[in-house]
């Protein structure tokens, strides 16, 4: 992977944009939110996680500032944990995709969570890390809440003002559903938020709702972004680097790799946590498990809609195997 030789901050600097990185309490430690002036007032592009720790970040940097809009990539805890709070102190209008504003109110709910532990039995999963697995869902109620009253929505391909400069919005379904980047044409700049990292693939997950084909997607927008050619990636985990299309083909890569390896796995029928535990073959914390299931699940459902296994239920169980 090239990092840009000259420091990576200049890029934001001649954007006026300035990189808030807030520490995470996961492996993947930390997110990187946004700042920006404008003559409309101050642009905040997603906020970290609902804590005491975020609370006080923001406190500090926004102090003196007049934040009139905070737009969200998308609904995971990390990136919009804080965005209810942070509109309540400043008033800010909240823009995010019609789809991720719906999963962000519902994917915490408790009606949603009671719904869990069918699929999980479904996925093969033992009752005790479902249990546990639940618990650690729920442990992420606090850090998303209150929600936010959600002002407008995103539209495909519109052009979005931050700071002083205007970005596409690219709608970039795969990590979720609903996911936005958005796209400076004069700089080539994107800022990539989940859909390319640097350094870590992307978790792309089934989770027992909305497109049950999120990897199929994915590949559709990897393949849409790549017609933009990005020379340079601001990505919300990670450090900036130069070119896009050369990490997305990486991604790609990877990816036909796993769909190999999972083609494999299920040789004989295996359920999904059987071929989780093939795929991934090291201890695994229960947040990590959940994101493993994911990812296997949506490794097996793309192959599934491609044609190439097929699933059987016994029991109550379902089994994916190989055709
Ligand atoms: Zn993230």
């Amino acid at each position: 992977m090239t990092e840009i030789t000259k420091d990576p901050s200049s890029v934001l600097e001649e954007l006026g944009v300035t990189a808030v990185r807030l520490d995470l309490p996961f492996r993947l430690n930390h997110v990187n939110c946004f700042i920006a002036e404008g003559e409309q007032g101050t642009t905040v592009i997603d906020t970290g996680l609902n804590n005491e720790y975020t609370r006080g970040q923001w406190k500090e940097l926004l102090e003196g500032r007049d934040v009139s809009e905070i737009l969200v990539t998308h609904y995971h805890p990390d990136h919009f944990g804080y965005v209810g709070g942070l509109q309540q102190v400043t008033g800010a209008r909240v823009t995010m995709s019609e789809i991720d504003a719906k999963a962000g109110a519902e994917a915490w709910q408790e009606e949603f969570i009671d719904a869990l532990p069918v699929h999980y039995k479904a996925s093969g999963i033992p009752e005790e890390t479902t249990a546990q697995m639940i618990k650690n869902l729920r442990s992420f109620q606090p850090l998303v809440n209150p929600l936010p009253e959600v002002t407008r929505l995103f539209k495909e391909g519109e052009t979005v003002r931050i700071g002083n400069f205007d970005y596409e919005v690219i709608f970039t379904p795969g990590h979720s559903d609903g996911m936005v980047c958005f796209f400076n044409h004069e700089h080539s700049v994107l800022f990539s938020a989940d859909h390319i990292l640097p350094k870590i693939t992307p978790n792309i997950s089934y989770w027992f709702h909305g497109n049950d084909n999120p990897l199929g997607s994915y590949f559709e927008a990897l393949k849409k972004m790549k017609r933009f050619d990005a020379q340079t990636v601001i990505p919300s985990h990670g450090k900036p680097f130069a070119g896009a299309n050369k990490r997305i083909d990486e991604l790609l890569h990877h990816h036909d790799e796993r769909l190999e390896e999972t083609l494999q796995a299920i040789a004989e029928p295996r359920t999904v946590h059987a071929t989780c535990e093939i795929l991934f073959q090291r201890e695994l914390s229960v947040h990590e498990t959940r994101f493993a299931i994911g990812e296997s699940l949506a490794h097996l459902e793309f192959l599934r809609h491609a044609g190439a296994c097929e699933r059987e239920n016994k029991d109550g169980i379902w089994y994916y195997v190989k055709k």
